[in-house]
């Protein structure tokens, strides 16, 4: 077709050269990603290619502006100095996660760094509306702090059910949002590309890419935020999701029979009976700072007596009726709990957790370690900022390269 020597042969195997580099760019790209600035010879080691392949990789992810080399050498080699490639935070995703209490929005950089961030506080619960309205004058806003960057689109992590396919909520319960075409909306607004995904999800995807879940295994994850508990479980780097997309919603786990009833219309569900503002209403603590929760919640451990303690005393039993039956499920690596549950595992300890959750299943050296969420108030930010980033991480000559030869340019 092409007059090549190879009749017949040679689109199909100027397609699979193709998609064999677009897979070897893919693979570089995602290494410094998730593992952060490497010399090039640590990226042939890891890799398995040869040096000028890995060569030819980095020019041209670096002519795609994903990649950038740095002169400094890459800390963890000894020796002669080698520059290192980092992924590059020129390539930015505008980050957003609407709670009920707030709109928090940031620009992250490839590196999964946090570069700026915003929070608008709500008057009030948003309507999707309201929200768009938000959004669109926050990046407004922004503008000026996105410089030379270029945004690759806009990552929404939702409190709620999510179509992922088209990216609108199917319900978000405590935004009151219910079947609404959020990145279409989203993406009107701003002119700019929208995904939209769990934030849950989004939150459990962050931590096994950068944060406590990093590796292999099964980590589980849950997360009690302003809205209620979500959750999300990562395999082997793999999220689940599940066949309608809801695999991992801890919060609906049955914890108690005579609990509260939940919006969902069972009794006692994990959500109702483990939560920051049913401490805050026990302890009497009234309009407490989320900054300053953690610290009143110590001190109210302090005193058995009290009736703070009390309520964390109530709710860590519940929440350790949940993880043990989750424990038992998944027999995972790691559990990552964020927000108010990773606030109860800090106050009354790592130790007192297990000794509540035991007897899980027996099994030597099976018992999973229960950590907070490491990038604690970022985490879901960054998670959202991975919605936008997959497409070039799975695909980077999604990219146009702005090569300083044109001329390589297929
Ligand atoms: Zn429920």
């Amino acid at each position: 077709m092409d007059g090549s020597s190879t009749p017949g042969t040679s689109s199909t195997l100027g397609s699979t050269i193709d998609d064999l580099r677009r897979q070897n760019l893919a693979q570089v790209l995602r290494l410094v990603h998730r593992d952060g600035p490497m010399s090039r010879s640590e990226i042939t080691r890891a890799t398995g290619l040869n040096r000028s392949t890995i060569g030819g990789l980095v020019t041209d992810l670096s002519h795609r502006g994903l990649v950038v080399e740095n002169a400094a050498p890459t800390a963890r080699k000894v020796g002669r100095p080698s520059p290192s490639v980092a992924a590059s935070d020129q390539a930015t995703a505008i980050a957003v996660n609407p709670e009920v209490d707030a709109i928090d929005m940031a620009l992250v950089g490839l590196s999964g760094r946090v570069l700026h961030r915003v929070r608008y506080q709500n008057e009030r619960t948003p309507t999707v509306g309201e929200f768009i309205n938000v959004v669109s004058a926050i990046i407004e806003g922004m503008r000026p702090a996105f410089g030379d960057v270029t945004v690759l689109g806009i990552g929404v992590a939702l409190p709620g059910l999510v179509r992922e396919v088209d990216g609108s909520v199917i319900l978000a319960p405590h935004l009151g949002w219910r079947d609404a075409p959020i990145a279409q909306l989203v993406e009107e607004a701003t002119g700019m590309r929208a995904i939209v995904g769990n934030d849950a999800n989004c939150g459990v995807v962050a931590e096994s890419t950068f944060g406590a879940g990093r590796g292999e295994g099964v980590i589980v994850y849950l997360n009690g935020g302003a809205s209620g508990i979500g959750g999300g479980i990562v395999i082997n780097g793999r999220l689940v999701v599940g066949e309608g997309g809801n695999a991992g919603e801890f919060g609906h786990t049955a914890v108690s029979t005579q609990g509260r009833r939940c919006h969902c219309g069972a009794t006692g569900c994990l959500e109702t009976e483990v939560r920051r503002d049913r401490f805050v209403e026990a302890a009497g603590l009234g309009d407490v700072e989320l900054g300053a929760l953690q610290a009143a919640m110590a001190v109210a451990w302090l005193d058995p007596d009290s009736a703070g303690a009390r309520e964390i005393d109530r709710q860590v039993s519940r929440l350790a009726v949940a993880l043990r039956s989750i424990v038992n499920i998944f027999n995972p690596r790691t559990v990552i709990l964020g927000g108010h549950l990773a606030h109860l595992l800090a106050v009354v300890g790592e130790h007192e957790f297990h000794r509540r959750i035991a007897p899980t299943l027996p099994g030597e050296g099976s018992e999973p370690e229960i950590i907070g969420a490491q990038l604690d108030d970022e985490l879901l930010l960054i998670g959202a900022a991975e919605l936008v980033f997959a497409e070039a991480l799975g695909d980077p000559t999604v990219m146009p390269t702005r090569a300083v030869a044109p001329a390589l340019v297929q």
